[in-house]
């Protein structure tokens, strides 16, 4: 029995078992709420405040300007929601047409409420430019928000340029930060962001606990109310195990980081040489350098209505990776959103698969995993007709 090779750390990465060290006392005897005065919430408001100020320290913030949320989503909604809403009128956001659902899903609720939105176009490597969103800050806007790495094709937005333009025209700059965070480098001085999400379970954290931060001064409203806490911008009793876990990920992740993308870079550059030199039809989604260190999208020209099916291969050898969107064995997959938006057809933006590497992510898996892409990309390209179960056969064959 083979162990199986995860490749899909932006879907979600497994816990670091330091962090979960971290957790256990609070999952156990350690189970006070932070806001009780006794000995026992004393105990956890400590613990809660030493997570604090370790995700501020990730992103260069103050310990006060992190908000605790229950996810990357929510920190989303509470910063464009929260914005819209302090500013008492449905205002303007600008975003762009390659966010994650959890903005352009906010942006749609918004709109019902008579929030003007504006989708700025990216290019064909899901760059935002600069020369769009300056003519979107000629009109009125509450606030911009564009993503800093991308979660399908991993493309990293300028976003010091877009917030720096963004703050010449005194206007708020949210960026989502949930695939770029414990990744690269972030500083939200030196990128002159107002408002920044993020979320640990992309971190090796825990799921179900996500941060905002808030720059001091920054005019925002609750989404959820309640008993006060988080300075009355997020009420609920903290999640106290999560957010000490995601403080320990967010501790680790900074003390890492460079040595830990330098080496995913390594790998993520080995398999896409390897593609290149092995598929005439190998193609790449996203920028060639701007990218996330560990993560790359990928097609095969002329197979995209197979993805189904070599993503089911895959899993049959013991390889989890992801596709562009939803997408079965048995049906041609849906085209990537993202992809459309950069410019594919809808047949090419079908074929999208995302490879994103991990901190576990050891040279002898990635090796494996060309091997096994080798061949399962020939048995589906030999086998239109047959199903993923039959693919797979095939790679046995060809392996055995
Ligand atoms: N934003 C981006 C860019 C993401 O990739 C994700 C998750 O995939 C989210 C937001 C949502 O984060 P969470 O899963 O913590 O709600």
């Amino acid at each position: 029995m083979h162990s199986r090779i995860y490749f899909d750390h932006s879907a979600t990465t497994p816990l670091d078992p330091r962090v979960l060290e971290a957790m256990e006392p609070f999952l156990g005897g350690a189970f006070g709420n932070p806001s009780s005065l006794h000995h026992e919430g004393r105990v956890a408001r400590e613990a809660v405040e030493t997570a604090r100020a370790q995700v501020a320290a990730l992103i260069g913030a103050e310990a006060d300007e992190i908000i605790f949320t229950a996810s990357g989503t929510e920190a989303d909604n509470l910063a464009l929601i929260g914005a819209v809403r302090a500013t008492g009128n449905p205002g303007h956001v600008v975003t762009s047409s390659i966010e994650h659902a959890a903005i352009l899903e906010t942006c749609r609720f918004l709109a019902a409420s008579g929030t003007k939105i504006t989708h700025l176009p990216v290019d064909g490597d899901g760059l935002v430019g600069p020369a769009s969103l300056l003519r979107a800050l000629q009109s009125n806007v509450t606030i911009v928000s564009i993503m800093a790495a991308n979660n399908v094709v991993g493309t990293l937005e300028p976003i010091e340029e877009l917030a720096h333009l963004t703050k010449l025209h005194g206007v708020l700059f949210h960026t989502d930060a949930v695939q770029a965070a414990g990744k690269i480098p972030l500083d939200v001085n030196r990128l002159h962001v107002d408002l920044l999400s993020l979320s640990a379970h992309k971190l090796h954290g825990p799921k179900g606990v996500g941060a905002l931060y808030v720059r001091k001064g920054v005019p925002l409203s609750p989404i959820v109310f309640g008993g006060g806490q988080e300075r009355g911008l997020r009420s609920a009793t903290e999640n106290v195990a999560g957010i000490v876990g995601f403080g320990a990920a967010a501790a680790i992740a900074k003390a890492e980081l460079a040595e830990e993308a330098t080496r995913l870079a390594g790998f993520r550059d080995q398999i896409l040489r390897e593609a290149i030199r092995r598929f005439p039809n190998f193609c790449l989604f996203g920028h060639p350098t701007q990218r996330l260190p560990g993560h790359l999208s990928l097609g095969f020209r002329g197979q995209e209505r197979e993805v189904g099916k070599l993503l089911a291969a895959l899993d049959a050898a013991g390889v989890a990776v992801s596709a562009g969107s939803a997408c079965s064995a048995h049906h041609a997959s849906e085209p990537s959103q993202v992809a459309l938006a950069m410019g594919y057809d809808a047949e090419r933006a079908r074929g999208l698969i995302r490879i994103s590497l991990g901190r576990f992510t050891t040279r002898a898996e990635v090796d494996a995993f060309i091997e096994i892409l080798t061949r399962a990309v020939s048995a589906v390209s030999q086998s239109h007709e047959t199903t993923a179960h039959e693919a797979s056969a095939q790679m046995e064959l060809a392996h055995a």
